[in-house]
């Protein structure tokens, strides 16, 4: 089959490459859409070492079963599937209480740390579990269920994060899971929606998608636009989808006392904290892992029309263009947010 392997940290090869074999418990799963995620971008370089060459790297697609291995039950050739990011083992202490996202010896799929490596997305066919797949409703496309995945991010942080009737909401960080938080905060019954983004572009896409307000921090201060915006007490509970100092501080000032900043973005393995602004304010902080059970609840609501996904697509290209677009998303081109790729082309 036809892939896109990262060969050597930064060299992405669209190459002929072996059929995956599935195990007795997977499926073959024809990919139709792949989606191009942030942290394939930033791992490609090696900074992140979740990337090690050689790999196949892709978690975010959906396609169409083309075999089955023998102990697979309830699923056929044909069948239109999308599927977690996470490859979790259902005999694992965190998964049988419900925490599978956070379970010992979990995989992710086109990731390859050093402990493991498994091959995703970003060809032709991957090799799937049949315990992680999820049925594509008719009404819903392969794109759109290609970004299922960090919309069910987006979901499991609102999910794990006490949200009340008419809370005034801070989501520092307008990139893609940023705005699907800003979405799926609408569905939650939230008063104001305060979107914070250095991008123009992407606050304006913030405010189309249910933001009320939208603060740009290289022109305005945030925690004072906040406060302003709240009678002076701050939001109700705050976002952060970023993981840089200057996010994390913003979000940390800009929260009312006894409430919640919940910690999406990560792309510094480490940031300082004002350590007194959390303590003597009672804030709780908490991190977020991946998803724990949202996909059918976030099809459904594509299904809906209730969350809007193809805002965030900016491009559908062959996979065999793939290098390129990686080198374009790279390169922070301004306005580039989602590029699904599609083997099939
Ligand atoms: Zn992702």
């Amino acid at each position: 089959m036809k892939a896109l392997v990262l060969k050597e940290y930064n060299k992405l090869v669209y190459m002929e490459v072996p059929d995956p074999v599935p195990a007795e418990d997977e499926v073959l799963v024809r990919v139709m859409a792949a989606g191009i995620c942030g942290s394939d971008v930033h791992g490609m370089d090696g900074s992140t070492g979740r990337r090690i060459p050689p790999l196949i790297m892709g978690h975010e697609a959906s396609g169409v079963i083309a075999s089955v291995g023998k102990a697979v039950r309830g699923w056929k050739e044909g069948d239109r599937v999308t599927f977690d990011s996470t490859i979790y083992p259902l005999d694992d202490w965190y998964t049988r209480k419900g925490l599978y996202n956070l379970s010992d010896n979990r995989m992710v799929l086109g990731v390859s740390p050093g402990e493991y490596r498994r091959d995703g997305a970003f060809a032709e066919y991957v090799a799937i579990p049949q315990h992680i797949l999820y049925r594509i409703p008719d009404e819903v496309t392969f794109t759109q269920a290609a970004m299922v995945e960090p919309v069910a991010v987006a979901t499991h942080a609102v999910e794990i994060t006490p949200v009340s009737w008419n809370d005034t909401a801070l989501v520092v960080g307008s990139g893609m899971v940023g705005l699907f938080v800003i979405q799926v905060l609408r569905t939650r019954g939230c008063g104001q929606i305060i979107a914070v983004d250095p991008e123009e572009e992407k606050l304006a896409l913030a405010r189309r998608l249910g933001a009320d307000h939208t603060i740009n921090p290289s022109t305005r201060n945030v925690n004072e636009e906040v406060l302003r915006l709240t009678d002076q007490r701050g939001a109700d509970v705050a976002f952060e989808v970023v993981g840089k100092t200057e996010s994390v501080t913003a979000a940390i000032h800009s929260v009312r006392k006894g409430t919640t900043v919940t910690l999406v973005g990560n792309l510094s393995p480490e940031v300082r904290i004002p350590l007194q602004a959390v303590v003597t304010r009672q804030l709780r902080l908490q991190g977020i892992c991946a998803i724990c059970g949202e996909y059918p609840a976030v099809l459904e609501m594509i299904a809906r029309k209730v969350i809007n996904v193809e805002a965030i697509l900016s491009a559908e290209v062959p996979l065999s263009e793939g290098a390129e677009w990686f080198k374009r998303l790279y390169q922070g081109e301004p306005g580039l947010l989602k590029v699904i790729l599609k083997p099939g082309e």
